[in-house]
């Protein structure tokens, strides 16, 4: 039996915040396609290299690229007992994928983030990620200890290229029409919680913890 949860939201609302605290708190292995992909275009893999240009502009990754990394992964030893799954699925093709993933005896949460557009943008304007560990921060609300490094590793902190006005206003596109509607499955499927998260992570991590526990 695998305990699966997973981290539904658009982007900005927190998912990779939430995600370290979970992995963190119970010790869960945190699954983040988002991060594995920017791993494999820091590295040029094989996949990173074709992944690049559609991360630049806010597209969604071709599906079986995306599938290939989330199964090299959670193959893994950690992920036999579960996992938090962050940026997986986003469109209906890979809720199908990820259907044939699942095992009998599994569970699954899945967990919708909810916040509206303002407290996305805010939050992305202000996001900054270390360069070399990936370490979220936020300038106001999750501030580095020193200005412009990061707490964790001493690496530089950066924006990501696709933080910027034009790329999260396309990010919010996709999530629109691509991912928000895959919740109908999960919702028919009884999986489907939804979380109030426009709050401080603490209020958002005790509603997670009464629902996965
Ligand atoms: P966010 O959810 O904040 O937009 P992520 O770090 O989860 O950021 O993802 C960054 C980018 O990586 C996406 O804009 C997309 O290009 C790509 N990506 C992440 N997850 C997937 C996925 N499941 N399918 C396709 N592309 C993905
Ligand atoms: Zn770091």
């Amino acid at each position: 039996m695998r305990k699966i949860i997973i981290l539904f939201g658009p982007p900005g609302i927190g998912k990779g915040t939430v995600g370290t605290s979970l992995n963190k708190d119970i010790k869960m292995p945190l699954v983040s396609v988002g991060n594995l992909l920017r791993e494999g275009v820091k590295n040029q893999s094989v996949i990173g290299k074709k992944a690049e240009n559609y991360m630049t502009k806010g597209e969604l990754v071709p599906d079986d690229l995306v599938l290939e990394l989330l199964k090299e992964r959670i193959m893994q030893q950690d992920a036999s007992t579960g996992f938090v799954l962050d940026g997986f699925p986003r469109n209906h093709q890979q809720v199908v994928m990820l259907e044939k993933i699942f095992k009998d005896g599994d569970i699954c949460f899945v967990l919708n983030l909810e916040g509206s557009d303002k407290i996305i943008i805010e939050r992305l304007s202000n996001r900054r990620i270390c360069e070399k560990c990936g370490a979220i921060y936020h300038l106001i609300n999750i501030p580095p200890k020193k200005s412009g490094i990061c707490d964790i590793c001493e690496g530089k902190l950066i924006q990501r290229v696709d933080d910027t006005p034009q790329v999260i206003k396309k990010r919010l596109d996709v999530f629109k029409n691509d991912t928000k509607p895959i919740l109908d499955f999960y919702k028919k499927k009884g999986c489907l919680y939804s979380v109030f998260a426009e709050g401080k992570l603490s209020e958002t991590l005790e509603q997670i913890y009464k629902i996965i526990n």
